[in-house]
């Protein structure tokens, strides 16, 4: 039996809830909140559970450390161009970036361990070096300006970025939303 078994039981009980399913957003590029959050797979930052996010408020795109890839700044590019084509009136979601304390990511600033890594998938280390999140009001700045400089990202979008605080549950604004234009 497959380790996912007693959440396909819950989704029964979702499915058989139409209730639960009401007030979705028109658009899906567009959600209830207009935020699109990035946010690390770290099973503690689950942001229906920190931020009680529900169904249809908000985009949320994770990886590892919340860290702004070329892949989640392709993705960001994508919703922008969806509101520009399909609702140019908006309003663009807010990205909000999530950093938090005692992430997995940091274990990539171990030497030996990136080399490995590295080698493992066929990488360039110097890729990762770029990954962990050793301090991160630091990181969160970072790749805040990342999107708000990315070529392609409409600059009608705000980006903010925040720390969790995985000890005391408390997340802190280190970066108000702005825009680029
Ligand atoms: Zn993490």
């Amino acid at each position: 039996m497959s380790n996912i078994a007693p959440l396909l039981d819950r989704n029964r009980a979702f499915a058989g809830d139409p209730g639960a399913r009401q007030g979705m957003p028109r658009l899906p590029f567009i959600p209830n909140l207009n935020l699109y959050i990035v946010i690390c797979i770290d099973p503690r930052v689950d942001p229906a559970e920190i931020l009680g996010v529900r169904l249809g408020e908000a985009l949320v795109q994770r990886n590892i450390g919340g860290r702004i890839t070329p892949a989640i700044l392709r993705d960001i590019a994508y919703v922008g161009y969806l509101v520009d084509t399909k609702a140019p009136e908006g309003p663009y979601p807010e990205v909000a970036i999530i950093h938090h304390t005692d992430c997995g990511s940091t274990l990539l600033a171990d030497d030996e361990l990136r080399h490995g890594f590295a080698q493992r998938i066929g990488t360039d280390e110097r890729t990762l070096a770029d990954t962990p999140v050793l301090d991160p009001a630091r990181t969160v700045q970072t790749d805040v300006h990342r999107v708000l400089w990315a070529q392609g990202i409409s600059q009608k979008i705000p980006v903010s970025g925040h720390v969790y605080d995985v000890d005391t549950g408390l997340v802190t604004t280190i970066v108000d939303a702005k825009a680029s234009a």
